[in-house]
């Protein structure tokens, strides 16, 4: 790893006009294993200097906008849903007005999948532009949580040397404020596992009717505080697996934040008289403004989320030395290295081709749901009994789950031979929207229909709207054992 430990050699009013320039902060350590570890061991704890430019202004509009819908969400309704609540209580998904049930497993199995390789596939066009600019760890630590932390105690270079701040009042604030945006985050986070009207009736009753909720909120708010007091830039370079799969999802066709090496390179300010140097004057402003300390010049690294910040820093550098900007700027490794931009490669041909069958799978998935998923089980015991009637009975089990958003009548019903019926305490069966039920039914047939000691009949089940679901049973009867005399 490249050293940046050179004293600046330039001072930069552009970040901040009509102050003194700022004495630098440590910039990334030689020998380090992680950018915020000293050679020590312990934590190296990063204070990024922000840098304004236009990528930071763009960022902040779409920050603001996912903050606002992300906040928004659980209160809208679509088809009497919200447009995404998770309730695991109830084992509902209610996603843009489709509600999916326990029973929808190949639906959500086939929309993980296809959410996966969207996530592949955006990767490899555009690099992590989801962690610089959509991630909801970036969003609120770069644009609540630190914002808010350099409004009670100023900048790195720059305290805030107003009475609150000196007194210590500016620090307990901003852990008050921090609590209170935590707290505010976790309720909205809840949101998306319960509706908002249930939310709203546990926050204004006492914590000790509701103690398990009011548990799971503490416990959220702690690890949101604890995740943006302290955790913060860890999480992107420790803890997301997506991070970690950088190196897999892209390609040198992938769009990335670079620096432009043949243009910066040799770096430094240039001696009078002395060799032509690049464009970069060394100043370590990329360095100062990452959010996880490192330094873009040493080339694609897992821990860069592509914020963006050191192409602002770079760019305001560059200006105020009359120099183009876009020493650092979006452009991928092949580019950067002087080939041309392919958009077709083999990744970018693959994942669209999966994506295109798995959206068919899902369509045609959804097009045979139906309102009603039934299965016909064999109940446990005896494989068949004799009635005092004669006739053999098959103890079976119809499972219905009700799929539509209402409630819904079923019948159970059985064919297929002279005599042959289903026999069911509960009929009709009337299940709430969601609600799942095992109906015991008794397939009932008279002995001389089975042949061999079989009989197939078939189970139908009818539901309102025309709805009919028929399943061949293979009855057990004589000639087939265990066999059990009725009481
Ligand atoms: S790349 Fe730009 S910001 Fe970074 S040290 Fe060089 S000139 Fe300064
Ligand atoms: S290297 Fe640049 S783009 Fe990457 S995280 Fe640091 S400031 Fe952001």
């Amino acid at each position: 790893m490249l050293a940046m430990n050179t004293p600046l050699t330039i001072s930069l009013t552009q970040h901040t006009p009509a102050k003194p320039a700022r004495p630098a902060p440590p910039t990334t350590r030689e020998g380090s294993v992680l950018s915020t570890l000293n050679p020590d061991g312990s934590r190296r704890w990063l204070t990024p200097t922000p840098s304004p430019g236009r990528w930071w202004t763009r960022r902040r509009a779409v920050a603001y906008g996912l903050i606002a819908l992300f906040t928004l969400l659980p209160h809208l309704r679509l088809n009497g849903h919200p447009p995404l609540l998770l309730d695991l209580a109830t084992r509902r998904f209610h996603v843009l007005g489709t509600t999916f049930f326990p029973t929808d497993t190949l639906l959500l199995a086939l929309i993980l999948l296809v959410i996966f390789l969207a996530i592949f596939l955006f990767t490899a066009l555009l690099g992590r532009v989801w962690c610089g600019w959509a991630c909801p760890q970036t969003v609120y630590l770069e644009f609540v949580f630190r914002p808010l932390e350099r409004l009670f105690e100023g900048e790195p270079g720059r305290p805030n040397r107003s009475w609150l701040a000196t007194s210590g009042l500016g620090k307990v604030l901003k852990y008050v404020t921090y609590f209170l945006v935590a707290c505010f985050l976790a309720h909205t986070f809840l949101a998306y596992f319960v509706r908002t009207e249930v939310l709203r009736e546990w926050v204004t009753q006492s914590p000790f009717q509701h103690p398990g909720p009011f548990l799971v909120m503490a416990t959220v708010t702690a690890l949101m505080l604890f995740d943006f007091t302290f955790f913060r830039e860890q999480v992107c370079l420790v803890a997301c697996p997506y991070g970690r799969m950088q190196s897999t999802l892209l390609d040198r066709q992938s769009l990335i934040v670079s620096y432009d090496v043949k243009r910066g390179e040799p770096r430094g300010k240039a001696a009078p008289g002395g060799a032509p140097r690049g464009d970069c004057v060394d100043c370590g402003w990329c360095v100062r403004t990452c959010p996880t300390g490192i330094d873009i010049r040493n080339g694609l690294q897992m821990e860069c989320v592509h914020c963006t910040q050191c192409i602002d820093a770079c760019d305001a550098v560059m200006s105020k030395l009359r120099r183009p900007t876009g020493l650092i700027r979006y452009g991928s490794q092949a580019e950067m290295a002087g080939e041309p931009r392919r958009f077709l490669r083999p990744r970018t041909l693959v994942y669209p081709a999966i994506l295109a069958v798995l959206f068919t799978a899902i369509t045609l998935v959804l097009l045979h749901r139906g309102p009603a998923n039934v299965r016909v089980l064999r109940a446990r015991g005896p494989v068949y009994s004799t009635l005092p009637t004669g006739e053999i009975a098959n103890s079976t089990i119809v499972k219905i789950t009700n799929q539509a958003d209402r409630s819904q009548t079923f019948t159970i019903a059985a064919f297929g031979a002279e005599g042959a019926r289903a026999v069911c305490e509960e009929s009709p069966v009337v299940l709430t929207s969601g609600e799942i039920r095992a109906v015991p039914v008794m397939l009932v047939a008279p002995p001389g229909a089975f042949e061999h000691g079989h009989l197939t009949v078939t189970v139908r089940v009818e539901g309102p709207d025309g709805y009919r679901f028929e399943h061949p049973y293979r009855m057990a009867g004589p000639g087939t054992t265990p066999r059990k005399e009725a009481p």
